[in-house]
């Protein structure tokens, strides 16, 4: 369908009609639907911006993933479907690994996802059937298969659009995880070690922007950046910028 840009919500239905047609070309999952429908309404809680504390926690999870030995990062449909241009960007800039990691599994969305990313320039694509063969503790659903050369022995996974069962298993595991995630009450933004409370199609792009600024910067300087944030401090502030934003309605 050809949405107008002068529609006063564009930006949320050319997102849709992105995820639609991923579902129809069988990149996501019709699940994929509810959770995008999920975020969605927590973004108008936040305004449809980018807020403050995300774009702290999103320069600290740039300085986090330069930092790392083995930085992953974790890609399901719908990040393939929304934001394919940026994930290929930000794993260049870093560099970073791909890992294919889904919940609805199937391998042919599976190749699907790997051959999105493919014809974006990324040569390896992670995960992708038997190759997910470490199986990580603690997970019921089908994202406990990983890929023994990605998240199986990585130090730092950034998961958009994750749920919380793998954020904490990975935790437990010792590995740093980066959560993208509108919602900043679900078990995966609470768990992960830093939460960007903000909209995949916004954070990825300041992901990338801060990637290659932060490049030029020494090391020192990215580490004291990690060392000093606090997840949990920042999250307490989303929710309270969410509450100042939600005040202005309160007339
Ligand atoms: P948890 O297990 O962490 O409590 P959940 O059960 O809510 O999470 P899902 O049902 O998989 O997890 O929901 C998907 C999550 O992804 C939701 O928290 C939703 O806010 C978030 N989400 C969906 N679309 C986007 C998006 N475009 N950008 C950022 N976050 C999103």
């Amino acid at each position: 369908m050809k949405i107008s840009q002068s529609h006063p919500r564009f930006e949320s239905l050319r997102t849709r009609e992105l995820l639609v047609q991923a579902v129809i070309n069988g990149i996501v999952a019709p699940q994929g639907l509810l959770a995008h429908g999920r975020g969605e309404a927590f973004d108008y809680l936040i305004g449809e911006k980018t807020l403050p504390s995300a774009r702290k926690a999103a320069k600290v999870a740039a300085a986090s993933l330069l930092l790392a030995d083995h930085p992953v990062i974790s890609v399901n449909g719908n990040a393939a479907a929304l934001v394919p241009n940026e994930l290929a960007h930000l794993a260049s800039t870093i560099p970073a690994d791909i890992e294919v990691n889904l919940f609805h599994r199937s391998l042919e969305r599976e190749k699907k996802i790997a051959s999105v990313l493919k014809r974006l320039g990324i040569k390896n694509v992670l995960g992708v059937g038997a190759e997910a063969s470490t199986r990580i503790l603690g997970i019921s659903s089908p994202r406990r298969n990983v890929d023994p050369d990605g998240q199986g022995r990585s130090d730092v996974v950034l998961v958009p659009l994750e749920d919380g069962d793998r954020t904490l298993a990975l935790r437990k595991n010792g590995q740093t995880v980066i959560a993208i995630d509108l919602n900043p009450l679900s078990r995966t933004a609470q768990q992960a070690s830093i939460t960007i409370v903000d909209n995949i199609t916004r954070a990825l792009p300041i992901l990338v922007t801060e990637s290659r600024r932060l490049k030029r910067q020494d090391r020192e300087s990215l580490r004291r950046l990690v060392r000093d944030f606090d997840n949990r401090k920042n999250l307490e502030s989303t929710i309270r910028e969410i509450i100042a934003y939600l005040g202005k309605w309160n007339r």
